[in-house]
């Protein structure tokens, strides 16, 4: 199934993934629910404390 690259089906599976990744910002653990961590290329990070959260590799993206 990793062959169907090309279909335009499998491009819009992976702006859904985007759009969850998105609605599912991750909150501090230091700070409280309130903060929000700036989602980087492979991380998170707060801007109050400091606090770093890598990304796990499930979905590996490549901005075009
Ligand atoms: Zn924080």
């Amino acid at each position: 199934m990793e062959k169907k690259k090309n279909e335009p089906s499998a491009s819009r599976f992976y702006k859904i993934e985007d759009k969850k990744a998105v609605l599912s910002r991750r909150t501090c653990p230091k700070c409280g629910p309130g903060t929000f961590l700036a989602e980087h290329k492979d991380r998170f990070s707060c801007g109050k404390c400091g606090y770093t959260e890598f990304k796990t590799k499930v979905a590996e993206k490549t901005k075009d």
